[in-house]
């Protein structure tokens, strides 16, 4: 007789290398985007008819490539997933850390689709099950990163009636005269009726860039994120006393452990949490009762997810009051030319409406998803 008690097993898992086309190219410092972006998709089933979905999104340049985090949910997370029971959550992702090292935006995915099930099973939502919302809304940055900056300016136009407050400029891919000519001339069309943040992608050398950085902050960012390279975290400390705009650590801060050290030597005064840098909500979570308790603030940062794991990222946000600084979830509305959501997930005067609905608050089918990607892998 099977045990009742155990709730939901995991059964069938199918995955699907996907690619999807983006609208516009984006420069970001640390990679370029131009084209497409490829991510992984996740269908798992239950014994018992429950489907969850699930993304593992990661970016070459950052985290892993999407071919590797295919084959890991493969050939190495499967034979873990299949047969466990998707209460025993925890226990599924401390195995899943033994057998394989890393690939957080695969372990992410999973997470996501078997959190997805267990909302679906008990009528609530993700954000229910990580504790119960404490906002209804996220305030969306949209990133200022189009190698032609009048085509930005001209979306800020329309943006900024719209409703839309949130930007962040990515600085330091052209030379520093051209970031000051785009912040002077973002600040001449629109004053302080935008939150303009910074972020350089770990660009600059620690040598100089407390010049640059003076010289930015007279545009009065809200905060500006990773201006050296991930390591240099004594530099990151320096600019985080002498400046009064708070230092974001983005790349210099995936994970707990990571924070542990920032926290430690003061590298920063925000933090980016980014469930593909430190592998799913639980973990976010974990990292932002640490930030909670050192006075740091968080933000909802993105790689190049699509609609399911941003879906999974406002469901964790709604749950999590330290990440106070807005998200960055504008794929789908703005960058995604098709998402594999049957609806995507409602956007209102510049924020993210958090879905009702239980598990994810998303509808995925297997007709939606090939109508909006195209399906380079399945397995
Ligand atoms: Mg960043």
């Amino acid at each position: 007789m099977p045990d009742v008690t155990a709730g939901p097993i995991l059964d069938h898992l199918k995955l699907y290398l996907v690619e999807s086309p983006i609208k516009m190219a984006r420069a970001q410092g640390v990679g370029s985007v131009r084209g497409s972006v490829k991510r992984v998709l996740i269908q798992l089933t239950t014994r018992c008819g429950i489907t969850g979905w699930g993304e593992a999104a990661p970016w070459e340049v950052f985290t892993n490539t999407p071919e590797s985090a295919f084959s890991a949910l493969d050939l190495y997370l499967r034979p873990l997933v299949q047969g466990h029971p998707a209460r025993r959550l925890r226990e599924l992702l401390a195995k899943m850390d033994r057998a394989v090292t890393g690939c957080t935006d695969a372990k992410a995915g999973i997470e996501m689709a078997v959190l997805d099930i267990l909302g679906k099973a008990q009528g609530v939502s993700v954000a229910d099950l990580l504790g119960g919302r404490v906002r209804d809304s996220i305030p969306l940055s949209f990133s200022i990163a189009d190698p032609d900056f009048s085509a930005d300016l001209e979306r800020m136009k329309a943006m900024v009636p719209a409703g839309n407050r949130l930007f962040k400029v990515k600085t330091g891919v052209k030379p520093h005269a051209e970031d000051m000519a785009h912040l002077e001339a973002i600040r001449d069309t629109f004053g302080d009726t935008v939150d303009l943040r910074l972020d350089y992608n770990q660009a600059l050398e620690p040598f100089r860039a407390m010049v640059v950085l003076r010289d930015v902050d007279r545009f009065r960012p809200t905060f500006i994120e990773q201006p050296v390279p991930r390591r240099h975290l004594d530099a990151m400390a320096g600019f985080a006393s002498a400046l009064d705009t708070p230092i974001l650590a983005d790349e210099s801060c995936f994970d707990a452990t990571d924070l542990l050290e920032v926290v430690r030597r003061q590298a920063a005064d925000a933090i980016s949490v980014k469930l593909m840098k430190c592998g799913g909500m639980l973990r976010a979570q974990q990292m932002m009762a640490i930030a909670d308790t050192a006075g740091l603030p968080g933000y909802g940062g993105t790689l190049w997810e699509g609609g399911i794991a941003l879906a999974a990222g406002t469901q964790m946000i709604a749950a999590t009051p330290g990440i106070s600084l807005g998200c960055e979830f504008y794929m789908p509305h703005h960058v995604l030319t098709e998402d594999v959501l049957e609806e995507r997930i409602a956007n209102r005067d510049g924020a993210v409406v958090v879905p009702d609905g239980p598990g994810l608050g998303i509808s995925v089918t297997e007709a939606s998803l090939r109508a909006g990607a195209k399906v380079l892998a399945e397995a």
